[in-house]
């Protein structure tokens, strides 16, 4: 589909349907090497994100419905992720302002965004065994496919192949960030919970685009 409000509705109701289904393996990781609750306070993000949509106007924008997630999440999720996850939110919303299309460029930017609200509110580099580690080779592997003439899905679809690539390259990690930097070495053979969530929400993207 084209990527307007219909799209980036579409994206976030399947985010939330993603996040449910995984709820379970998001609490599990979690519990490894956190306090077990990233699948919780996920779903509770979402759920309530859903509930919101239907007040959305019907000329609202995709930046209108991004930063209706954003400002969602920052008020209903706690602890680490409610914060980062807003944070991209609200700055992918600011970098593609009023477009009612997004095309292959305003997608990188969207993504480039999101990953940059998230180092600047966590201060995480890739490496530190974060949600980092997902975005920002989503976010350069939707680059490249951009500059090589990709379509918005195919885009999308590098970006979410990046990304569980990326949450898969957590686990041989020490944590230096979040409360898995507390388990030293004990964090390792452990995949970091918020890659993986990070992985699955871009993975919502690019199949909703593909549809
Ligand atoms: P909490 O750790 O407060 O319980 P969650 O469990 O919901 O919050 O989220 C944990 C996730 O947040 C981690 O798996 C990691 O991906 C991410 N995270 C934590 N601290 C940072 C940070 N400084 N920068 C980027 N991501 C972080
Ligand atoms: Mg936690
Ligand atoms: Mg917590």
């Amino acid at each position: 589909m084209s990527l307007g409000i219909t799209w980036a509705v579409a994206w976030i109701r399947q985010s939330a349907q993603v996040v449910s289904e995984h709820r379970v393996e998001l609490i599990t990781l979690d519990r490894e090497i956190g306090d077990g609750d990233h699948g919780e306070n996920m779903e509770r993000g979402f759920s309530a994100v859903l509930t919101k949509l239907d007040d959305l106007p019907s000329e609202a924008t995709p930046g209108d419905a991004l930063k209706l997630v954003a400002t969602t999440l920052i008020s209903t999720v706690g602890g680490a992720a409610g914060p980062l996850y807003g944070t991209a939110y609200l700055k992918a919303a600011a970098a593609i302002g009023s477009a009612p299309e997004l095309d292959g460029a305003a997608i990188v930017a969207l993504l480039t965004a999101a990953r940059d609200g998230i180092v600047l509110r966590g201060k995480a580099e890739v490496g530190d065994k974060t949600m980092v580690d997902a975005w920002t080779p989503a976010v350069d592997a939707a680059a490249a496919a951009q500059a090589a003439g990709a379509s918005e899905s195919e885009i999308l679809a590098a970006a979410a192949d990046a990304a569980e690539a990326g949450a898969v390259s957590t686990e041989p990690l020490v944590a230096h960030k979040g409360r898995a930097s507390y388990l030293g070495e004990r964090a390792i053979g452990h995949r970091d919970p918020g890659a993986q969530s990070t992985a699955y929400i871009l993975r919502a993207a690019a199949d909703t685009a593909a549809e």
